[in-house]
C-alpha cells in the first residue's frame, strides 16, 4: 500500500500539527473527522475515504480500533506539543502512543516520480488500517526528536488554538494565517486608536 507524501500548504506546516489542529481539544476525534482529515492531507484519495467512511457499518471493529488508536495518538501529542512550546520535558507516557503507531507501520520510503517531481512517498508493507496513520506519526517523531530546537508556535490569537511550524526566517511568525489571525489582530487594533479619538 502506498500514500504519498503531503504536498499541500496547509496552516500547521506539519503533518502532525495539521492532524491536531483538526481535533477540537474539547471534543474526543469522530471517525468522520478522521477521515476528512486523512483526505484534506491527501493521505488518502476522495475516493478511498469515501469507502473508510462505510467501514464503521461494514466492520465496525476495525474502525473503532483505528479510531481510538488515533484519539491516543491526538491526545499524547497534545501533550506532547504543549511541552515543546512550553520548553518542558516529553514524557515517556506520550511517546508511546507514537511508537506504537511507528512499530505496526514498517515499510520503507522510494523516490517516485510524479507531478514532473520527484518526491519521497512511503510503501507499508502490511496493509492494516493502522499506516493511515502512520506518516503522522512519524510527522510527531521528527517534531519531538528536534526537542527544544523544535519551531513549534501557538496562533497568538487566543481564541484560535491552532499550531503551527515557524519557518519563517525571522523565527517570529505569530499567526496561524496572516489573513485570518492576523488581520483580525490589526482590525481590532485599528478600531482600538480610533476609539480613543
Ligand atoms: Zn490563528
Amino acid at each position: 500500500m502506498r500514500y504519498r507524501e503531503p504536498t499541500l500548504r496547509s496552516i500547521g506546516g506539519r503533518l502532525a500539527l495539521d492532524f491536531l489542529n483538526s481535533v477540537s481539544p474539547k471534543t474526543e476525534l469522530s471517525w468522520d473527522q478522521l477521515i476528512a482529515f486523512l483526505e484534506s492531507a491527501r493521505i488518502v484519495t476522495p475516493e478511498r475515504g469515501g469507502e473508510l467512511l462505510t467501514l464503521s457499518h461494514s466492520d465496525p471493529q476495525a474502525a473503532d480500533s483505528l479510531l481510538r488508536k488515533a484519539q491516543r495518538l491526538a491526545a499524547a501529542l497534545r501533550l506532547a506539543f504543549d511541552a515543546v512550546l512550553h520548553r518542558q520535558k516529553v514524557l515517556r507516557e506520550w511517546i508511546e502512543p507514537v511508537n506504537e503507531i511507528l512499530r505496526i507501520t514498517e515499510g520503507h520510503d522510494e523516490l517516485v516520480f510524479s507531478n514532473n517531481d520527484w518526491e519521497i512517498q512511503f510503501e507499508a508493507s502490511e496493509s492494516g488500517l493502522e499506516w493511515l496513520l502512520a506518516a503522522v506519526a512519524r510527522s510527531a517523531a521528527e517534531i519531538i526528536a528536534e526537542g527544544p530546537r523544535a519551531r513549534v508556535r501557538l496562533c497568538a490569537n487566543p481564541r484560535c488554538g491552532l499550531l503551527f511550524y515557524d519557518t519563517s526566517r525571522t523565527r517570529r511568525r505569530r499567526w496561524c494565517s496572516m489573513t485570518v489571525c492576523g488581520n483580525r489582530h490589526k482590525v481590532a487594533a485599528f478600531a482600538r486608536r480610533h476609539a480613543r479619538h
